[in-house]
């Protein structure tokens, strides 16, 4: 490329293009990792304030490359979306999940529900729902089962064919919950007109309960608010007896984190979930 003198050198400081370069060799990494089986889902489980009893639980992707080891989610899952390589890593997602529940189900576990993450790539195809539906049935789980995760920005960006796909979900069983709740810079008159199930509050209003008081104010809104709108809620990222009492003490119906269990491999949690039921 010419240089075009004044700030087109800007363009061409050594630093953005080892960026380039690196972002050039995560992508090609990322085109081969699905035939290479380099994912994974790990899941973290989800506790019923109330009952005690398993919520359910949700399904996060891992990727171990050979060469650059775990590369985190917050790393690839913007490049897979931006490639469109989220829609056949997506596909992998809830196959894996469907399988992974039916091998539990044989072995007399069976979590409530399993919820898998869904990017706005993945709702951009319109085979979307057919897709899904039919891993289900290959599967054999009712549909009661799964529950799709998604973020508020995608309710924004094509509300018609959004609402169309979320009904067709709804009708089929499958359940819809609203990721990183109150992140989002979204109006909530979409809480009514989308079919939605839960809502979960981010983690970054779950840190500083007990230290911020109008992080708690936030929190206890967003549970009577749901409740009055006869949605349940689920908090994620609890670390603490403190936020579990205090999430408990406001009613909310379930929480996430590392205070009950990490992210881990479908055969850790499902000794896990035998523990806990045992309990
Ligand atoms: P998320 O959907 O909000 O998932 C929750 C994240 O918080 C997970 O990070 C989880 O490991 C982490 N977490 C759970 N409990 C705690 C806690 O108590 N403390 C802290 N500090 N963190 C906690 P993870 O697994 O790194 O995933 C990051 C993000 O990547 C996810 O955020 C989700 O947006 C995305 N992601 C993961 N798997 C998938 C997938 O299969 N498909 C899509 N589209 N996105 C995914
Ligand atoms: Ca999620
Ligand atoms: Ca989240
Ligand atoms: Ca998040």
């Amino acid at each position: 490329v010419k240089a075009r003198g004044g700030n087109g050198y800007a363009l061409h400081t050594p630093e953005l293009a080892v960026q380039a370069q690196e972002r050039l060799r995560l992508e090609t990494a990322l085109r081969g990792a699905l035939d290479a089986g380099e994912f994974q889902l790990h899941y973290q489980p989800q506790l019923d304030l109330a009952s005690g009893r398993l919520f359910g639980v949700e399904a996060l992707l891992r990727w171990q490359h050979p060469e650059f080891g775990h590369i985190p989610p917050q790393r690839f899952i913007p490049l897979a979306e931006e490639t469109g390589l989220i829609v056949p890593i997506g596909d992998w997602v809830i196959a894996r999940a469907c399988r992974d529940l039916a091998d539990w189900g044989a072995q007399g576990i069976a979590p409530p529900r399993v919820a898998v993450n869904l990017s706005a790539r993945q709702f951009a195809q319109p085979q979307l729902f057919a897709r899904v539906k039919a891993l289900l049935e290959a599967s054999g789980l009712p549909p009661g089962r799964l529950e799709v995760e998604i973020t508020e920005s995608l309710l924004m960006q094509d509300p018609e064919a959004t609402v169309a796909t979320l009904r067709a979900f709804v009708e089929l069983g499958v359940s819809v919950s609203i990721d990183d709740f109150g992140t989002g810079y979204s109006s909530l008159s979409y809480l009514r007109r989308f079919p939605i199930h839960t809502l979960k509050i981010d983690r970054s209003f779950v840190i500083e309960l007990g230290h911020d008081a109008s992080d708690a104010a936030i929190v206890s809104a967003i549970i009577a608010m749901a409740h009055r709108l006869g949605l349940q809620v689920i908090a994620e990222g609890v670390e603490t007896a403190a936020q579990r009492d205090f999430l408990a003490a406001e009613g909310c119906d379930a929480i996430q984190g590392y205070w009950l269990a990490r992210p881990m491999p479908a055969a850790a949690c499902a000794e896990w979930m035998r523990g806990h039921d045992a309990q």
